[in-house]
C-alpha cells in the first residue's frame, strides 16, 4: 500500500530509497508576494497524504508510514503521554502536536524552469487550489496560471490565477512543449520522502525524543555523518506553522 491516498503503489520502493528526481530543485517554494507561471497537465495532478511534522523540534514534514503497513514511530511518539517526555503547561506531551495531518502534493509544470515541480500544501491551502483546477478542468490544455503566494504564517494563502490570452505569448512556447505529457506516479512518491521506521527512530532521537527509553527501540549509531544528513532528506515545507490546526 502507498503512503499516498489514492495514487500509485510505489511506497515500498520509495521507502527503500528512490532515484532520479532532484529533491533540492523539485519543490516550489515561494515567499510572500512571489509567483511562478505554471501549466497544470490534468485535473488530477495532486495526491493527498497524511503527514507528521514538528516544526519547533526540527522534525521535517514527512508521510505517516502506518498507512503503508509499516510501524510509524511518529504516530507512536505523538500518542505517547507518559512521564519520559517533555510536557507543556497543561501537562500534555509537547509531542502530541505531531499527530498525522492531511496534506496535499500538487504537480505543476513550472513554465519558467520548463520542468515538472511539486508543491506541498496544508489541507486548507489545497482546498482553494483544487477549486480553481476544477473550475478550469476543461481548459487546462490552453490556459496557463500564475501560482502565487500571498501573506505570511497563518495569513498565508496560495492561488492559481489564469493568465490572460494576451499575456500567454511569453510562455506559449514552453507551454506547448508539454502537450500530451503526464506526471509520473513515482514523482509524488519520491517527493513525499517517506522514511523507514529506522530512519524515523534516528530522526526522533536527534530531535530529542527518548526513542530508546519509550519504545525500547535500538537506534544504530552512525558511522558516517554524511549518510545521516542525506537520510534527513529535503524539507518539504520550509516554514510549517506549528500552531496551524485542522
Ligand atoms: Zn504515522
Amino acid at each position: 500500500m502507498s503512503v499516498l491516498m489514492g495514487r500509485g503503489e510505489q511506497a515500498k520502493k520509495a521507502l527503500e530509497g528512490g532515484s532520479g528526481i532532484d529533491l533540492k530543485k523539485i519543490f516550489i517554494r515561494l515567499k510572500a508576494g512571489q509567483s511562478r507561471k505554471v501549466r497544470i497537465l490534468t485535473p488530477y495532478d495532486y495526491v493527498a497524504y497524511k503527514a507528521h511534522g514538528h516544526y519547533a523540534k526540527g522534525v521535517y514534514t514527512q508521510p505517516c508510514i502506518k498507512v503503508a503497513g509499516e510501524r510509524c514511530l511518529l504516530c507512536e511518539a505523538a500518542n505517547y503521554d507518559g512521564d519520559l517526555v517533555e510536557k507543556d503547561d497543561n501537562g500534555k506531551s509537547v509531542w502530541n502536536s505531531m499527530y498525522a495531518k492531511k496534506r496535499v502534493l500538487f504537480a505543476f509544470v513550472d513554465l519558467e524552469e520548463d520542468e515538472i515541480r511539486v508543491f506541498d500544501a496544508t489541507k486548507s491551502q489545497a482546498d482553494g487550489l483544487i477549486a480553481t483546477i476544477d473550475e478550469y478542468a476543461d481548459e487546462l490544455d490552453s490556459v496557463a496560471f500564475t501560482f502565487k503566494r500571498t501573506g505570511d504564517r497563518q495569513e498565508t494563502t496560495y492561488s492559481l490565477n489564469p493568465i490572460m490570452p494576451k499575456k500567454m505569448k511569453e510562455v506559449q512556447e514552453v507551454f506547448d512543449k508539454w502537450d500530451g505529457e503526464e506526471v509520473p506516479d513515482e514523482l509524488f512518491e519520491e517527493a513525499a520522502q517517506a522514511r523507514t521506521t529506522e530512519q524515523q527512530a534516528k530522526e526522533l532521537k536527534q530531535a530529542g525524543f527518548p526513542v530508546e527509553e519509550v519504545f525500547g527501540f535500538e537506534v544504530a549509531d552512525d558511522e558516517n555523518e554524511d549518510t545521516a544528513d542525506e537520510d534527513k532528506g529535503e524539507p518539504i515545507a520550509e516554514e510549517d506553522d506549528p500552531t496551524e490546526d485542522f
